[in-house]
Order: C-alpha cells, then structure tokens, then sequence
C-alpha cells in the first residue's frame, strides 16, 4: 500500500515510524515532513494547508491512503477534497473537524446528544457578556470558538481577570475571527485524562487512557504549550471507567454527529475532566493529539495501517481489538528557548547518535532540518525523547536518562513528566 502522511510534527513522525513497520507498506511519503521523517519516508515539500497541492501529490504518487496529522489540514478541507477525488482518507471532513475548530458547535452538540460537559453560555456581544459575568460566581472558564494555538481558553479566578478575558476577545480581537463568539462555561475541578479512540463513523476502537502536560514549566506552572510530554496507560483510569467513557461520551458523539449528517473518520480526542470517577469533557480534538501519539503508537502492538484503512473504508467493526506492549511509554518533549512565544530556532543537536539501537528508546523528532548530515532546530517543539518501561518509575528515569545524552543550546524540557501517575 502507498500511503502519504500529512505534517511536520513528533506525531506524524511517529506515524511515519509505526506506519513504516507494516507489512503492507510499499511506499511512504509525508508531507511536509522533517529532518527525522526525512530517514524514514520520502518527504514533499507541500504544507498541510495546500488541499490542491495535496491533491494532486496522492494522483501523482498513486497514493492509496492519506493519514491526516494537523487540524489545519482537517479545516482547509483536506477530507473532502480527498474524498472528491476517491483517495481513501483517515481523517475527517471540514464539517466533522468542527468538534475541535468551534467549541460553539461542540456544546451545542453536546448538549443535544446529552454528553456531560460543563454547563455553558455563548455570546458574541460584549456587553451581554459582561452581564453575565458579573452574576456569576468564580471559578469559571472564558473560552475562545475558535482555534488559538492552546491560547483561547482562560480559568479565572476573579471578576477582574474575567472582564480582562472579556474584553481581549470581543473588543482587542486579540484572536481575530477565532475570538468573534465565547463561551463562558462551569470551572470543572478534577484530574484530566486524553482520550483517543478510532473511529469509522459508527464503530469506536479506543486506545489507551492517556495524559498530557500543557503548561510549560513544572507543577503545571507557566504558559500553555502544545504539549510538553505526555504517557500512557494513566493509573487512574480503569477498565469500568473505560467502557463509561465508551457509552456517556465517545459513542453518543459519533452517533450524535451521523445524525447530524457527519460520517465522522479518523481520531476522536476527548480532553475529559475526571471527578470523582465520572468524566466530563472539556474540549474534542478531531485528531491524533501531539505528543500523546508518540507513547500509544510506541506502545501500540498491533499493525496499525488496517486499523487506519478500516476507518477510511467505513469497516472498522471488522478491526480491532488493539493489542499493546506491556508496561509503560512516555514522552518527554525538549523546546527551544523562547517557546511558545519566540522559539529560537538553527540551533545545531547533538548526541542523538548515542540513543539509536538504545532498547525500549525513540526520538521523535518535531521541529527539526536535516542539514549536511547534522540536525539542527527548525520550531518550538524539537524532540519527543520517547520510552517504554516496566513501570512508572522506569519509564521516568528511562526517559529522563536518555534526554541527558542530547543537548541543543537553549534546550527546556519538563522535570515532572509522568508525576501525577505517583498519585496527587
Ligand atoms: P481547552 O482548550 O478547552 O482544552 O482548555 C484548555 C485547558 O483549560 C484545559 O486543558 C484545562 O486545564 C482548562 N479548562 C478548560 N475548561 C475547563 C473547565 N470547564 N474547568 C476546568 N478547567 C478547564
């Protein structure tokens, strides 16, 4: 099978990676790759957003399935086009992608399909906004439509800070169009968990309970990121709270959606709030999340290019279960200085040599070029050091004796990556 991969980052290098290692693969291309990608698959210099140039890559090179990575390609209506042309595609369509580019469209879907969620409002006029607010009692939670880069959601914890939420989205525009709605919706307390499951439309084939770290510094403090490491299985989430995941949330909304006209393929990713047992979702994803798919692919056993064709084909029922590796996978993400707001970048990477053939150890790379045979810094995010280990506790010191051994100048990496598995 000739598949194309489409994005840049760890998670499409793990993709690539996992996707390389099926016995069905003939050739694999992504688009537009990096410096890691660049030694597994055959990389094409075309962006994510570029529907056309995507389009006409998969008639040239004969590709039989295209696996989407980015939301953006999902919103510029990368599935549809695919679709158009009769490329099997894993990923769904623009309208399908609304899950994770409004959060107007997926409370209102929420609600109407009965899927817990915090309780909410929506408004597009600031001084109904501030109305409104200034009844309410903190915590609550001001949040952006539209996509923001990890910034347009704001917990706040005081009348002040609302107003201030308030008013950067609806008069300063500060996020532009993607700002022009806000909910302002419950303070949900809890731990959180990721939640990813394949999905055909109908038939729902969950992978391992997850959790990712967003903030950018230790104990959860500083500014929100992509994501600075993340691991899986997560301790807190047993086989009953599985199956009620499965039937409250990850059912309801793919039915919900085919109700709605939406046959929806490709990663649903449910960020859940977990209180007391019951969960609560705080925001969807309509694809594989960065950097979580690097431990469940690192972790995943089975070959994952049926489980990906059988999405596209709508045949997913036949598939499945996943099995998995024992043990424990994580990741721990280095960034450039300056990341998220400035990320320096050009910066050359050494000792990534001393990890190859290292066992139960992977460096995906993210922000990387490959030039005269040495990799040097190109983006925010750089590596996913990636491992797998007996136990939690392995795992950590696995990962974190691993990312000794590489070094960029600037280099910022979590300390506590995998903490919370300890307990609170
Ligand atoms: P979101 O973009 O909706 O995932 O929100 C970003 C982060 O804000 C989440 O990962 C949570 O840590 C926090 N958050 C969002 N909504 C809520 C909520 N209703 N209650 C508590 N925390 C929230």
């Amino acid at each position: 099978m000739r598949v194309l991969v489409v994005g840049s980052g760890g998670r499409e290098h793990a993709l690539v990676w996992k996707l390389l290692q099926s016995p069905q693969i003939d050739a694999l291309f992504c688009a537009p790759g990096n410096g890691g990608i660049s030694k597994l698959a055959s990389c094409i210099d075309t962006e994510p957003t570029d529907v056309e140039g995507l389009v006409s890559l998969a008639k040239r090179e004969r590709i039989d399935l295209v696996v989407i990575g980015p939301e953006s390609a999902l919103a510029a209506g990368a599935a549809d086009a695919f679709d158009r042309v009769g490329v099997r595609v894993f990923g769904p369509s623009r309208r399908g992608a609304q899950i994770e580019t409004s959060k107007v469209f997926a409370k209102v879907l929420m609600e109407r399909y009965g899927v817990p969620t915090a309780s909410f409002e929506t408004f597009q006029d600031y001084t109904a906004a501030l109305d409104y607010l200034r009844r309410l009692e903190p915590p609550y939670v001001v949040k952006a439509d539209g996509i923001c880069a990890g910034k347009g959601a704001y917990v706040i914890n005081s009348r002040g800070e609302g107003e201030a939420a308030l008013k950067e989205l609806l008069v300063d525009k500060v996020h532009g169009e993607a700002g022009k709605k806000v909910i302002i919706e419950g303070f949900l307390p809890g731990v959180e968990t990721s939640y990813l499951a394949f999905t055909d439309g109908s038939a729902l084939l969950p992978m391992l309970p997850s959790q990712d770290h967003k903030a950018l510094l230790d104990n959860d403090e500083g500014p929100n990121t992509g994501g600075m490491g993340a691991y899986a299985p997560v301790p807190f989430v047993d086989k009953d709270l599985e199956a009620r995941i499965d039937d409250t949330i990850m059912k309801k909304v793919v039915d919900g959606l085919r109700k709605e006209g939406i046959v929806y393929k490709g990663v649903l990713y449910g960020g859940l709030m977990l209180d007391g047992g019951k969960p609560y979702v705080l925001e969807f994803n309509a694809r594989f999340g960065d950097p979580e798919t690097q431990p469940l692919l690192f972790k995943m056993e089975s070959d994952l290019l049926p489980i990906l064709y059988a999405c596209a084909e709508g045949r997913l029922a036949s598939a499945g279960p996943i099995s998995w590796k024992k043990g424990v996978a994580l990741c721990v993400v280095a960034a450039s200085r300056g990341y998220p707001a400035k990320p320096e970048k050009g910066k050359v990477i050494r000792g990534l040599e001393a990890l190859e053939g290292l066992k139960d150890v992977f460096v995906f790379h993210a922000g990387t070029k490959l030039v005269g045979g040495e990799y040097y810094t190109a983006g925010g995010r750089v590596l996913g050091v990636t491992v797998l280990g007996e136990t939690y506790g392995d795992a950590v010191r696995k990962a974190y004796d691993a990312l000794s051994l590489v070094e960029f100048e600037g280099m910022h990496f979590r300390r506590d990556i995998g903490r919370k598995a300890f307990g609170p």
